[in-house]
């Protein structure tokens, strides 16, 4: 790593899926270079969660266990009990620092009945284990935000790929979350997230990259594309820092704390 590269930490990365199995390897080499120190791979189905487990001990990340809304089911409670034990037999387990992928998300409407209970039960484990959880919260803000008034939770969380007003994000805020921001910031059309940074507190922030397929990668402006900048972290650390007039030095040690400190890392 060069000593002028900002680090980072990536909050929310799929580095579990198969879909980068045959790149995985490069991709992290890759991006340690450009400054990544750590990341958090949110698991995502019970079917997923040994290959969460081995990739982010193979590559010395953390990662969380959860249920994301699109893969919850009608055996939803097989599934929540299958991650209590693997919280339980976690033995001190470090590296597992977070409940989720999970939450609601109001596209997926077939599922929906199931969404429910399936995310209450997360929201109970994350109390009793005492972690944060990484909340997917998808056209259903007010559903959400119901549950984690019923449920409050001494650790928080993140609401990852978060998109809303200042409004919104002070209701989540207030609840003790942090907002997990990615590439939507980027999104010149994407209006509402600029404002709310600027009117938001630093500590309020993690970021992410969100990635999960290969083809994503189009979207991210690695260096060999992007003069003299490198990761989409960075992008987000530079943007976050023009929103609120700070150097991008102050952007990027603030979150980095943030985020040492949601996980416990
Ligand atoms: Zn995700």
């Amino acid at each position: 790593m060069r000593s002028d590269v900002i680090k980072v930490i990536d909050s929310h990365i799929h580095l579990d899926f198969s879909e980068f199995d045959a790149r995985r390897e490069q991709l992290i080499a890759q991006m340690r270079k450009l400054g990544l120190v750590n990341a958090v791979i949110p698991g995502v189905s019970s079917e997923s969660w040994d290959r969460t487990t081995e990739v982010a001990k193979q590559y010395q990340c953390h990662y969380g266990l959860g249920i994301h809304p699109w893969y919850c089911n009608q055996d939803w409670q097989v599934g929540v009990a299958a991650l209590e034990r693997h919280i339980l037999s976690r033995n001190k387990e470090l590296s597992l620092v977070a409940i989720g992928e999970c939450g609601l998300d109001g596209f997926y409407r077939d599922n929906w009945q199931w969404q429910l209970p399936c995310f209450e039960a997360h929201l109970v484990l994350a109390q009793r284990y005492q972690l944060p959880i990484i909340v997917h919260s998808v056209k259903a803000h007010n559903e959400v935000l119901a549950l984690l008034k019923r449920y409050p939770l001494d650790r928080g969380g993140v609401i990852h790929g978060f998109y809303g007003g200042s409004e919104l994000a002070k209701r989540y805020l207030d609840l003790g979350f942090k907002l997990g921001i990615g590439h939507l910031l980027l999104d010149e059309k994407a209006k509402k997230l600029p404002e709310a940074i600027v009117n938001l507190p630093l500590t309020s922030f993690v970021i992410e990259t969100d990635l999960a397929m290969v083809s994503d990668l189009q979207k991210y402006p690695f260096a060999d594309k992007i003069n003299g900048s490198s990761l989409i972290l960075h992008l987000l650390i530079e943007k976050i820092a023009n929103l609120q007039k700070k150097t991008n030095v102050l952007v990027s040690e603030q979150v980095f704390q943030n985020t040492l400190q949601l996980f416990d890392l």
